[in-house]
């Protein structure tokens, strides 16, 4: 089956762009754990490395497994196409490649993973790209870091960790007005729970490490375009509308129209970068995202029980939780995430910082580690941790001051997760 959008969510979960093996009729998507692939003839390799065909060169470039996958997650959030990549920090390097150049600029809410922060803070620096950090609660703050140099804006749709909803339809229409791209990391929530191309967003990355894949055991990341931006709109984006040199002159936008971006970042982005997604990971990452909605919406449920339970306790001074009626976000998430508000967030312990690190040491169900989506449920203390590489200031910005705790909520019984956190809140008090 092709991507078709005739089909429902789930449908597309389980079948979109995979199709029985040709040769084998194997139902499976098969691991093609191959480098390389045998031209047909002469004129067939000349076509592929000219972009006049379709086919597989190099795994590096394209593999037939990934594939599958590329298509899937751009079937499940809407889109034309899809880049896969090794990590979610490299499809976020990927997703700007194609739009940066030195001396640009990118507005960024200050509302994101702590890698994200230190990724464009620091690294991305290094290239010459400037980014301007905002809050984005009032989305008028990213309209006035636009300057003329500015080439897109980047928000999370759901904040890990401070349980913020942006309002992504607000943000998109800034960006459009400025001429440039809305990207939104929609990690947290997945396609399950929130579309931002219905809202205007118009590229959409992931780290599939988390909820797409869901079981903790493959890094992956992906670059979404809705394919509705116009490129050619203004001079701001010349890796796209102008002959590029990085690819014999071809011209992205004239040779593929909407495919621009997705082929950019393929052709141009995988080939000179290189992280590419591993032919096993797109596998373990295809049968997770089967079972997407049904797991996104076991975990949202489940996260609304034990933050509802959090609330009442002794020891917990706040839950951050925007599917909580008296959460500053509720309203925002019955727009954005009318199935669920996820099911990473965060509470905060009255005993502070010496009390948020007896919490996660005493879990003996909830595995204290770093990381989130996974079908187990996982802690982790944020400010030692995760955000450990901010400044006080910086951590409190992002939702991660010295008390927070955040939780990501797994599909086990929810009453044997509200047990364990009960005693370990009691035997850290
Ligand atoms: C984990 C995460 C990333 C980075 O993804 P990796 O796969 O770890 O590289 C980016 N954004 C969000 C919201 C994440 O949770």
């Amino acid at each position: 089956m092709s991507s078709d959008s005739k089909y429902g969510f789930a449908t597309r979960a389980i079948h979109a762009g995979a199709a029985p093996d040709p040769t084998t009729g194997a139902r499976g998507t098969p691991i093609h754990q191959t480098t390389a692939y045998v031209f047909k003839d002469a004129d067939h390799a000349a076509a592929l490395f000219g972009l006049e065909e379709a086919g597989f060169i190099y795994s590096r470039l394209t593999n037939p497994t990934v594939s599958v996958f590329q298509d899937r997650v751009a079937s499940l959030e809407g889109g034309v196409g899809a880049t896969c990549t090794a990590s979610g920090h490299s499809a976020q390097l990927l997703a700007l490649f194609a739009l940066m150049n030195s001396g640009d600029e990118f507005v960024a809410s200050n509302k994101l993973y702590g890698g994200s922060i230190t990724q464009f803070g620091h690294s991305f620096k290094k290239f010459g790209w400037q980014v301007h950090f905002v809050d984005p609660v009032n989305p008028e703050n990213f309209r006035k870091a636009i300057t003329p140099k500015t080439k897109a804006v980047f928000t999370e749709s759901l904040a890990n960790p401070g349980g913020v909803i942006c309002d992504i339809e607000a943000i998109a229409s800034i960006a459009h007005a400025a001429g440039i791209p809305c990207i939104v990391d929609n990690t947290l929530p997945s396609p399950a729970l929130c579309r931002p191309f219905e809202y205007g967003a118009d590229i959409v990355v992931h780290s599939t490490t988390k909820f797409i894949s869901g079981h903790g055991n493959a890094m992956g990341g992906a670059v979404v375009d809705s394919g509705n931006f116009d490129w050619s709109q203004n001079d701001k984006f010349p890796d796209l509308v102008e002959n590029c040199g990085a690819y014999h002159g071809l011209n992205f936008y004239e040779t593929f129209g909407k495919m621009a971006y997705t082929m950019f970042c393929h052709a141009v982005g995988l080939r000179d970068l290189g992280p590419s997604m591993s032919p096993m990971n797109a596998y373990l990452s295809l049968t997770g995202a089967e079972t997407l909605p049904l797991r996104m919406q076991k975990h949202a449920d489940n996260a609304l029980e034990v933050a509802k339970w959090l609330q009442g306790h002794a020891q917990v001074s706040w839950v951050s939780y925007a599917g909580l009626p008296d959460n500053e976000f509720y309203s925002l998430a019955q727009k954005y995430c009318p199935k669920g508000a996820g099911s990473v967030f965060t509470f905060g312990v009255k005993g502070g910082y010496e009390m948020g690190l007896g919490v996660v040491s005493q879990c003996k169900l909830l595995s204290h580690l770093a990381n989130i989506g996974d079908t187990r449920s996982l802690i982790i203390h944020p400010a030692s941790t995760t955000h450990r590489q901010l400044t006080e200031e910086q951590q409190i910005s992002a939702g991660a001051g010295p008390d927070v705790v955040r939780l990501s909520i797994g599909i086990e019984d929810a009453a044997d997760v509200i047990a364990d956190l009960d005693q370990a809140l009691v035997a850290s008090t």
